[in-house]
């Protein structure tokens, strides 16, 4: 090969590159810098398991009332107040009100779902700040789908909304209270997911295994009283909560372009290095029903409020928050009048029943598939640290309609998983040439249907390095 000739073919080479760059729309010195500069891991490559399809019977769109949604958050709203210290005597006024309507749309319900549906009102007492230190009497309304499987019918998925309301003043039980969007919105979202999710399992389109509660919970203005108390109630019951979906102020969406997406907040967790079952539950949910429609956040809740989610996640549980895309606080925990020019008060105008009714959807799917997949593996551990391979290991019951587990990972800066590989059985994985230092891991389960459990991330014993003597930690 002569000089002449290699200067050749790389003049050749690099104004080639360059009109390809140029042709793509970036320069050379942005293409090299772009180059991923690390090694291949595995340096042999990865494995590319054959990924079972997702459940077919989805929840379409159009099979959500919209109208009826509307219906029960215009009857909620005509109850004037729905404060939890108002009547739960009176039929026309106050938070007895509000419950009589729900209880009467949830039977209705239950009526055209084949009987399964089965209706509680849970009443008990609670006693917080907000309510002048007094127990105060509650009822919350519980809409129950039995779970198919023997095995799991004791493991349930929960969404809820509130339908107590406040004005301005927290105590104030005479002043009008309208809760159209705090949280009547919430409220038809959980009956409207009872209805969807009750005729698919009558229609066969996705029968769920799991059990499904569907919530309207009271005292939650008073100091999330009602998500305590429906903690409480289904440990009681016997139940191992698999997900709570909390829908709390998810119907107004006024900025131009509406419908945008619903906003998901969870918390992070106590986990080193790993997320919380919260997250997990986030990230299966938004893998369902699709980025284009679930904006994760990742943070427990909004600064200064709380929700009924709170208490689950505080108890290590998967629970997250919806809630709209960007709040409107005139309209919002506020007495209706007009000040300055401004109107104040949580009224139904403000709603948008196209944004309501996506919300509604992508609960009701993500609440489907959830309760259509074996149960989330247990015990899930990395070990083989100082070594070539990470090694995953996991435990899970028997179940005849899994198909296997997917271990997940990801980079420590990306927010979502990825599939590795697939394992027909639980126990270990050798992940043959990872380290365990460049990724996060997670195993979830896959049923035969397609349908995904929430991740379980591993976790790993930690032994600091050795210090020097007398050296305080
Ligand atoms: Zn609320």
């Amino acid at each position: 090969m002569t000089n002449g000739g290699y200067l050749h073919r790389t003049l050749l080479a690099s104004s080639l590159a360059a009109s390809i760059c140029f042709w793509i729309g970036i320069s050379p010195a942005h293409a090299q810098q772009s180059a991923p500069r690390d090694p291949a891991e595995p340096q042999q490559g990865r494995p590319h398991p054959k990924l079972l399809p997702r459940p077919t019977g989805a929840i379409t769109r159009q099979s959500v009332e919209e109208k009826s949604m509307r219906a029960l958050n215009d009857q909620l709203v005509s109850c004037g107040t729905r404060l939890s210290l108002s009547s739960w005597t009176d039929p026309k006024r106050g938070i007895g009100c509000g419950r009589d309507y729900i209880v009467a749309r949830v039977n209705e319900i239950a009526k055209d779902s084949g009987g399964k549906l089965q209706i509680v009102v849970d009443k008990f007492d609670s006693t917080s700040e907000r309510t002048s230190g007094k127990p105060l009497p509650l009822q919350s309304v519980y809409a129950i789908l039995p779970g198919s499987d023997p095995k799991l019918a004791k493991t349930i998925f929960i969404v809820s909304g509130h339908y107590d309301s406040r004005p301005s003043d927290v105590m104030n039980t005479e002043a009008d209270a309208p809760g159209a969007d705090d949280d009547a919105s919430g409220v038809s979202v959980s009956v409207e997911s009872a209805r969807l999710l009750s005729k698919a399992a009558a229609n066969g389109k996705g029968a769920n295994r799991a059990t499904l509660l569907f919530a309207a919970i009271s005292g939650e203005e008073q100091g999330l009283l009602g998500g305590y108390r429906l903690l409480d109630w289904a440990k009681q019951q016997g139940y191992t909560i698999a997900g709570m979906l909390d829908n709390d102020i998810v119907g107004d969406d006024p900025s131009p372009g509406a419908p945008h997406r619903v906003r998901l907040f969870s918390g992070n967790g106590e986990i080193e290095d790993c997320d919380s079952p919260g997250r997990e539950l986030a990230r299966a949910i938004e893998e369902i029903a699709g980025r284009q429609s679930i904006r994760m956040i990742f943070r427990v809740d909004r600064y200064g409020r709380g929700g009924d989610h709170y208490p689950f996640y505080k108890a290590g549980l998967p629970a997250v928050r919806f809630t709209e895309p960007l709040e409107d606080y005139n309209h919002q925990h506020q007495t209706p009048r007009t000040e300055n020019g401004i109107e104040y008060g949580d009224f139904a105008k403000y709603l948008n029943s196209a944004f309501l009714g996506n919300v509604a959807r992508d609960n009701a799917e993500a609440l489907r598939q959830l309760a259509m997949a074996p149960a989330a593996p247990t015990n899930a551990r990395l070990t083989g640290a100082v070594t070539p391979d990470a090694k995953v290991s996991w435990s899970a019951e028997d179940d005849p309609e899994r198909a296997g587990f997917e271990i997940l990972w990801r980079e420590t800066t990306e927010a979502r998983w990825q599939v590795y590989d697939f394992a027909t059985s639980p126990g270990e994985t050798v992940l043959h040439g990872v380290s365990t230092d460049n990724h996060f891991f997670a195993v979830r389960s896959v049923g035969k249907n397609g349908a995904r459990s929430i991740a379980v991330p591993t976790e790993m014993e930690r032994r600091p390095p050795p210090l020097p003597a007398g050296t305080k930690q």
